[in-house]
């Protein structure tokens, strides 16, 4: 009984050491401007759902990653008059997580998705290349992180954009790699998009 005590600790120790090291840069970290309006939803967070950004292309350091999301932000703000960058989180090539509009806030990204679920774009054109080892790996930290805070389902369910819209997104040699990914489900959702109001 004694030895499960601590072994139960030590998992509890080890979990901490994985929310302490996500690799996490927030909105005042990459200079983001304020959003609009946050339109919040409750969890726990059913669906996961991957993207590609196609453009801007890959980043590779802090400083061209914080550039890529300013990019991003000003594409889907202030060209397409979102309220935010679309996305919850992207993760750049750096292997850091950057915060868009975050968890459990109303997103701009997959139509009749926003709101439950958690949409990361992993930064670049990942029709033919593969993400590195590193950005995949800082996508499943994310993912987990939340799955253990309680804030993704632990039953969720992990997409691509292009099942549920017509799109590449999140290009194809990405595509195939998620479907070997845990809770990956082959669902097909995609609804003619001139039906989808926004
Ligand atoms: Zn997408």
């Amino acid at each position: 009984m004694q030895s499960l005590a601590v072994l139960v600790a030590v998992i509890l120790f080890l979990m901490d050491g994985l929310r302490a090291c996500l690799p996490y840069v927030t909105r005042d970290a990459w200079d983001a401007h304020p959003p609009k309006l946050v339109e919040k939803f409750t969890g726990p967070i059913p669906y996961v759902i991957i993207h590609h950004s196609y453009q801007p292309a890959a980043c590779y350091d802090e400083k061209e990653c914080q550039k890529a999301m300013q990019i991003m932000q000003r594409m889907h703000q202030q060209d397409r008059g979102w309220n935010d960058i679309g996305y919850s989180f992207a993760v750049g090539g750096d292997g850091r997580i950057y915060q868009g509009r975050g968890f459990n806030v109303i997103g701009a990204h997959a139509p009749r998705y926003n709101d439950k679920s958690v949409g990361i774009c992993l930064i670049g054109d990942w029709r033919f290349d593969l993400p590195s080892k590193k950005m995949i790996n800082a996508v499943h930290s994310l993912i987990e992180y939340g799955v253990y805070n309680n804030i993704i389902a632990s039953n969720y369910t992990l997409i691509g954009h292009r099942q549920t819209r017509p799109t590449d997104c999140p290009g194809d040699r990405l595509y195939k790699e998620i479907q070997d990914w845990p809770h990956y489900s082959p669902l097909q959702d995609v609804v003619d998009p001139n039906s989808i109001p926004t």
